[in-house]
């Protein structure tokens, strides 16, 4: 049987409107559809993925994602308040509060964050199914620059990197969930999220050039890859840099 057209209007807040096409941002769009359809269905025809939605209103009232749409109906869609909640954070769990799985073409980014301390899963040959699936299993944010994979039913959780730039993704990420305060430097294996153990100097002496044995003393190790770290001209070069990020993303209240 051939189901009557019906029409609702959406208009999207704030950064929402980096999925829309220049016509349509901060103007009303009108949105024809047929049959029973929900209002995660039909913002997502219109480009924007759900974990980016903060709430969704008709009205005065809330609507959840899956509400069905009716004819008429004129419905305002809000980003959500930042900074976000930490997905994990009760602080006495032992937990780490966020980890992220990124992307193909996001390794940079994932050794930044690594760099810092953050739990970043990053391989370059990762499936889109793999990815959601292990954002899903593993309860990590998907970090990524492909609007449909964010689309996915099963994605919770999930950000849009507006930045093509790495060092300019890395303070969205920051800020979006005010992670300056959490970073813990040299934490974790920038190659590959191993937690670094420290290791005494005289275990790893034959794998170190002769300068090196002579100038430093403390030594970090990833159990992962055998990757060997201290504070040598690398961290000296990186030191600046790292404060510096760290004060553009602290977030004044
Ligand atoms: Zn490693």
């Amino acid at each position: 049987m051939f189901e009557k057209q019906k029409a609702a209007t959406f208009l999207f807040y704030g950064e929402l409107n980096d999925f829309l096409s220049k016509l349509q941002r901060g103007q009303p769009i009108r949105c024809l559809f047929r049959g029973r359809q929900t209002v995660k269905h039909l913002i997502e025809s219109l480009g924007v993925p759900h974990p980016e939605v903060g709430c969704i209103r008709l009205g005065e009232r809330d609507l959840t994602f899956d509400a069905l749409v009716e004819d008429g109906t004129f419905i305002e869609v809000y980003p959500p308040a930042l900074p976000l909640p930490l997905p994990n954070d009760s602080v006495l769990s032992g937990e780490e509060p966020i980890r992220f799985v990124l992307d193909n073409h996001l390794g940079r980014l994932a050794g930044y964050l690594r760099l810092f301390g953050f739990d970043a899963v990053y391989r370059n040959d990762l499936q889109d199914d793999e990815l959601a699936q292990i954002s899903c299993a593993e309860g990590r944010v998907l970090l990524t620059r492909d609007h449909r994979l964010l689309m996915r039913a099963c994605i919770q959780q999930g950000y849009w990197l507006r930045s093509k730039i790495p060092r300019q993704q890395l303070l969205e990420v920051l800020r979006r969930w005010n992670l300056a305060p959490l970073a813990q430097p040299f934490r974790r294996c920038y190659h590959c999220n191993g937690l670094l153990l420290e290791v005494p100097k005289e275990q790893i002496l034959s794998q170190l050039q002769p300068l090196t044995r002579l100038y430093y003393n403390d030594f970090r190790l990833c159990p992962t890859c055998g990757q060997i770290y201290w504070k040598g001209s690398h961290y000296e070069r990186m030191h600046p840099w790292m404060d510096q990020v760290l004060r553009s993303a602290t977030i004044t209240p």
